[in-house]
């Protein structure tokens, strides 16, 4: 299936602003594409970022069939744009989509549609340090349907915005709350899917802690709430003796992050063991207090590493690291965003490079 390519007037064309706020601020162009069960996917193009036209019975509106990815693009040196891993993304959202009883979308095709959309809004990749090209790949159900079940009919869209720098005031660590009363997501539930109403669900616990000034919730597991989850929407590594990270296994009710794998992947090259296991939350406070624990830090595409420097558990807070970012944490941090901009080798061969013509 070929894109349908629809610019924008050269002239009515934008390019990054200077000043942008993460995910309030898009670039010209959008992806798009419809699926009904009769043709399959079609009406794939690129055209002029507009608002979709939708039912007010559609399914997505109603029973929140919905998924979404997140991944960004960045600028090298060569003023080339190099994506990070996006196969992966495109994979998860294949995943995504058969938990939520969607239509698969061809990997192929998607990493197509999304080269398609960047060689046209290239000019909206900042070049400032630590910026980005932040992209949303989406697809909603779009039957008008209010009898609950699938929706017949969707529509896949890709949305790009410019990203900030993420540590604007240097690489500080983050305080976080354990959550005691509220749950993410359960074995058997959909918090291995990027479906909307997993966000949906955390916001009343983010703004319950937010008041008492902690800036993320670290989720524990909903059976037994005792062993971690993760935080916010990153995963959570905690390193012991400087040396060896440690991450929850996947559970079934975690979502499988690529900057988690990514670091799984890299930090053993680097001189780090890694290890996945089950986290009992008292076993890690108590780690914390003897100091066996040295750092802490969240993972994920947005801030790539966010060293965490207190943790709030049943009403008393655990320091890490004397509330520093850890030495660690910033040489990940240093090594995958040297590997996104292209200023450090890539091993993995995890990037992939669109020409700017
Ligand atoms: C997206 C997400 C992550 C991080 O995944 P990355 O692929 O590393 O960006 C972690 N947890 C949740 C709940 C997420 O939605």
């Amino acid at each position: 299936m070929s894109i349908v390519i629809k610019p924008l007037d050269v002239a009515k064309r934008g390019a990054c602003p200077a000043e942008f706020s993460f995910g309030g601020t898009f670039s010209d162009h959008m992806f798009s594409q419809d699926y009904a069960p009769t043709v399959g996917w079609h009406n794939a193009e690129v055209s002029p970022y507009h608002p979709l036209t939708l039912d007010p019975s559609a399914a997505v509106l109603h029973y929140s069939q919905e998924i979404f990815e997140g991944l960004k693009a960045y600028r090298n040196a060569q003023g080339n744009i190099n994506l990070f891993r996006p196969g992966e993304n495109f994979k998860r959202f294949n995943r995504s989509a058969k938990r939520m009883v969607m239509p698969q979308v061809d990997e192929q095709f998607h990493f197509e549609a999304l080269k398609s959309l960047i060689e046209l809004d290239h000019a909206w990749v900042p070049d400032q340090v630590g910026s980005s090209l932040y992209i949303r790949p989406t697809m909603i159900a779009t039957s008008s349907k209010l009898g609950l079940g699938a929706s017949a009919n969707y529509t896949h869209f890709i949305i790009t915005g410019p990203a900030g720098a993420y540590f604007q005031g240097g690489f500080n660590p983050i305080p976080v709350f354990i959550a005691d009363k509220y749950r993410r997501a359960v074995v058997g539930g959909v918090g291995e899917a990027k479906t909307g109403g997993n966000y949906a669900a955390s916001l009343y616990a983010s703004e319950e802690v937010a008041k008492l000034g902690y800036s993320q919730v670290l989720w524990l597991d909903a059976v037994e709430g005792r062993f971690i989850e993760e935080v916010g929407a990153m995963n959570i590594c905690f390193v012991y003796d400087n040396k060896k990270i440690v991450t929850p296994s996947l559970s079934g009710s975690i979502l499988p992050g690529i900057t988690r794998d990514s670091i799984l992947k890299l930090a053993p090259t680097l001189g780090y063991e890694v290890s996945e296991q089950r986290l009992d939350v008292n076993q890690v406070m108590a780690d914390i207090d003897s100091g066996k624990i040295t750092e802490c830090f969240g993972c994920g595409t947005a801030a790539v590493i966010s060293p965490v420097g207190k943790l709030c558990f049943m009403g008393k807070d655990y320091i890490v690291n004397n509330n520093q970012s850890g030495a660690v944490a910033k040489h990940l941090y240093d090594q995958l965003t040297g590997i996104q901009y292209g200023t450090v080798a890539d091993p993995f061969d995890w990037i992939v490079e669109i020409p700017v013509k």
